[in-house]
């Protein structure tokens, strides 16, 4: 059975793709919201991709890092990896029933769904 994770908000790093459509900007609030609530700490994908050494090793101490895609193009997990990283955790908002588009009047039930998703996939033990 699956305990429940202990890990503390700054050992939680938090990648949304942040992409064009309504499900990367709905990546990017769920991110902000887990942050808000003390979660995981919303980190820099952009910085990550560039490859900058201090991010990366700031990452790689981390105990779980959480990658939150708008579809499966799979951005954000893809620029993780390629920096070397593992994904322990991730999400696809379209593989969650949230079909991509270009209307940024974001759902907030949208929302609130992947915020659950996301808490659900935290409270597994990796
Ligand atoms: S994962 Fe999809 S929504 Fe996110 S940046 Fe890539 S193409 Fe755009």
């Amino acid at each position: 059975m699956a305990k429940e994770c202990l890990c503390q908000a700054d050992e939680i790093v938090v990648f949304p793709c942040s992409g064009g459509s309504n499900c990367g900007q709905i990546a990017n609030d769920v991110a902000v919201r887990l942050t808000e609530e003390g979660i995981g700490t919303l980190f820099c994908l952009a910085g990550i991709g560039a490859h900058i050494p201090g991010m990366i090793e700031s990452v790689k101490s981390a105990k779980r890092i959480v990658a939150i895609d708008g579809c499966s193009a799979a951005c954000a997990k893809k620029t993780i990896e390629h920096a070397g990283l593992n994904v322990t955790d991730y999400i696809d908002i379209t593989q969650e029933g949230i079909a991509k588009n270009k209307d940024f009047k974001l759902s907030q039930q949208d929302i609130l769904f992947i915020v659950k998703r996301a808490k659900q996939e935290l409270a597994k033990e990796r």
